[in-house]
């Protein structure tokens, strides 16, 4: 495929850069004006359309097709969060406006959106406080995970072990290690927490538990009164991953419960783009035993109405990101959630439930499924069985996407062999879901038959298997003009 570059012909031109130009030689001084056009692409306005047009056809997004892809919440993004987004009097501010003495009255909105935001979660989840800073789940989790230790360092608590499940999300050991944590493993029982292995592992050094609930298997944690209980019996904090919260939005407030910080992914539960189509927020929250360490700035209200940046926090961990570079995902998940209202959300979670077990009994005779009980919002199946006649979950997952279907997410939970861990998300019919199993059971058919057929997938695909280090290993980070 050309690039745009490629594409180039000389003298070609879709806008007028002489005026723009001219409009900068107003006011520029002439020491500071090219002396030679840039070398950007000469094209006509249709030829770009095409060109970005073509390439937007060939990436797999959920705008064209289903995305059954587990823990990532791939749910369909609504278009009128887009246009909450592009009002210009939120995209024309400078991120440097609200210092800016006397330009106060330009940020008001975007400050109490910000606001408005950080309170409806509180309301969403129970917690007592949030902050918007965070830029993805794992930064949430970065950020969550020093607030812990800022915590016990500030009460002289030695404290030096985070505990994670084996279920867990990559990211969560990964960020605690960040943080200066040494991460400690704990097995599960039956696809969940065992309490008696959690009670062996804490002792006085442990600073926290991660968990996600329902956990990687969609399995809800039953024990979790009893391990709120032994967690803090240690003066040790409950991190809640909040990647999972579409299972229970409108059902369980996590603060409700016991925990003392979670993060949450706005670009999973509250529907805004991500997986290569835009940036992600991991706002984080907490409890009132952490409200003090919350990064820098801070969204105030005063009393007259107005609203600030704070900077005045003498406790907080700092800075997580200078600026709120993703303001615009804030602005989506903001209108998605005053759009659903506390009854539109709670059926948000509802179905995203009913959508996961119907597939789940649909494919219980196809598939293996390792913990074959009434699962929250996705399962975990496993294709041991095929993997005996040489096809792999690999190979199922590959032949899904030449059927224009997203893969569920593969070998992840690390727990189970060949798995398949599908998340179809409450915004499928149930035709799209009827799709998917019709698709599915063909593929394992041939996977009996033709082994070698769905081996070779995919083959309608712009591309078929990458060697996926390549690009790692022999990088390519210019472009040649
Ligand atoms: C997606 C996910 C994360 C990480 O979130 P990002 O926004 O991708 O950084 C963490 N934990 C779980 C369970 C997830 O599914």
């Amino acid at each position: 495929m050309k690039t745009v570059f490629d594409k180039s012909v000389p003298g070609r031109l879709g806008t007028v850069p002489g005026e723009a130009r001219r409009k900068a030689a107003d006011f520029l001084p002439a020491d500071l004006l090219r002396a030679a056009p840039p070398r950007l692409p000469e094209l006509g306005e249709l030829d770009v359309v095409r060109h970005y047009t073509e390439l937007s056809l060939r990436n797999f997004g959920v705008d064209g097709n289903f995305y059954p892809l587990g823990s990532c919440t791939m749910k369909y993004n609504p278009k009128f969060t887009e246009c909450a987004a592009a009002l210009p009097g939120f995209t024309d501010l400078h991120p440097l406006t609200a210092q800016l003495k006397g330009a106060g009255q330009y940020t008001q909105g975007a400050l109490e959106v910000m606001y408005d935001l950080e309170r409806l979660l509180c309301e969403i989840t129970g917690m007592c406080d949030f902050t918007l800073h965070p830029m993805a789940g794992a930064h949430g989790e970065l950020t969550g995970s020093m607030l812990i230790a800022a915590y016990h360092r500030d009460k002289g608590n030695k404290k030096t072990k985070v505990l994670c499940p084996d279920s867990a999300h990559g990211t969560n050991p990964a960020s605690a290690t960040i943080a200066g944590f040494e991460v400690v493993n704990i097995a599960s029982r039956d696809g969940i927490i065992d309490p008696d292995a959690l009670a062996e592992a804490l002792d006085d050094e442990v600073a926290a538990l991660m968990m996600t609930c329902p956990n990687t298997l969609g399995l809800f944690e039953r024990n979790l009164p009893r391990i709120v209980e032994l967690v803090h019996s240690v003066d040790a904090l409950l991190y809640y991953d909040g990647a999972n919260l579409n299972a229970i939005l409108g059902k369980m407030r996590v603060g409700d419960v016991g925990f003392d910080v979670v993060h949450l992914n706005l670009h999973k539960t509250f529907a805004t783009p991500h997986g290569g189509g835009g940036p992600g927020a991991g706002p984080v929250g907490v409890c009132g035993r952490l409200r003090d360490y919350l990064p820098i700035s801070r969204v105030k209200k005063l009393e007259d109405g107005r609203f600030v940046l704070s900077y005045d926090h003498p406790k907080s961990i700092g800075y997580m990101s200078p600026f709120y570079g993703n303001f615009g995902v804030l602005l989506k998940a903001y209108a998605y959630i005053l759009r659903l209202g506390r009854e539109g959300l709670t059926r948000v979670s509802e179905n995203a439930v009913l959508a996961a077990n119907y597939l789940r009994k649909r494919l219980e005779d196809k598939l293996e499924i390792p913990y074959n009980r009434t699962c929250m919002h996705e399962f975990v199946a496993s294709a041991v069985r095929q993997a005996e006649n040489g096809v792999r979950a690999l190979d199922i997952a590959k032949a899904l996407l030449d059927r224009g279907i997203h893969a569920p997410t593969i070998y992840f939970p690390l727990i189970v062999k060949e798995c398949l861990m599908v998340e179809p998300t409450e915004t499928e019919s149930k035709q799209t879901l009827d799709r998917f199993v019709d698709e599915l059971t063909d593929i394992l058919a041939l996977a009996d038959a033709d082994p070698a057929a769905v081996q070779a997938a995919p083959v309608h695909t712009p591309v078929g298997r990458l060697d996926e280090t390549k690009a790692a290993r022999d990088m390519v980070l210019t472009h040649d003009l």
